[in-house]
């Protein structure tokens, strides 16, 4: 069975840009510091480290993105440490940490994390009331997975 946890008014939110969508992602952020600033926030570390220059907000660095901030962001999912992604990814630049980004972007469809990966959606997702009240996400279990198995 599938289980809610419910997502406090205050989120623990990740931003990461890469790095032509760096700039797209700090005039967001700009625009809605406010807002942001009601949550914790944390951020690959360029992508932080930029947001912090710009802005008041304080922001959680973790690694660079190619030296695995996208897998401890990942990580983070999976044990229920975030609840809101922003991320910013490229489509028209190859990136060396691909399977990185693929593995974050998999992870937070697997433990239903909403991901916004463009401004449109951004915003969308930011003038939600959902964004800062409370939100009971289902949260799948995948008691298939942990059955025993006969092989
Ligand atoms: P960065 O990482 O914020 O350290 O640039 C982002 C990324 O490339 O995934």
């Amino acid at each position: 069975m599938d289980k809610n946890k419910t997502m406090p008014k205050q989120k623990r939110i990740a931003l990461v840009a890469h790095d032509k969508k760096k700039m797209d992602l700090l005039e967001w952020v700009l625009f809605n510091e406010g807002s942001l600033s009601e949550h914790i926030l944390y951020a690959t570390g360029t992508t932080g480290s930029i947001i912090e220059k710009h802005t008041k907000l304080k922001v959680y660095k973790l690694q660079s993105g190619p030296l695995g901030g996208d897998l401890q962001i990942g990580a983070m999912i999976t044990e229920k440490q975030l609840d809101i992604l922003f991320f910013f990814w490229d489509p028209l630049e190859p990136q060396p940490h691909d399977p990185d980004i693929k593995a974050l972007l998999r992870i937070a469809m697997v433990w239903n994390i909403p991901v916004a990966c463009n401004r449109s959606t951004a915003d969308f997702l930011i003038s939600s009331p959902l964004f800062k009240s409370e939100y009971e996400p289902i949260v799948p279990e995948y008691m298939i997975f942990k059955q025993p198995r006969n092989n």
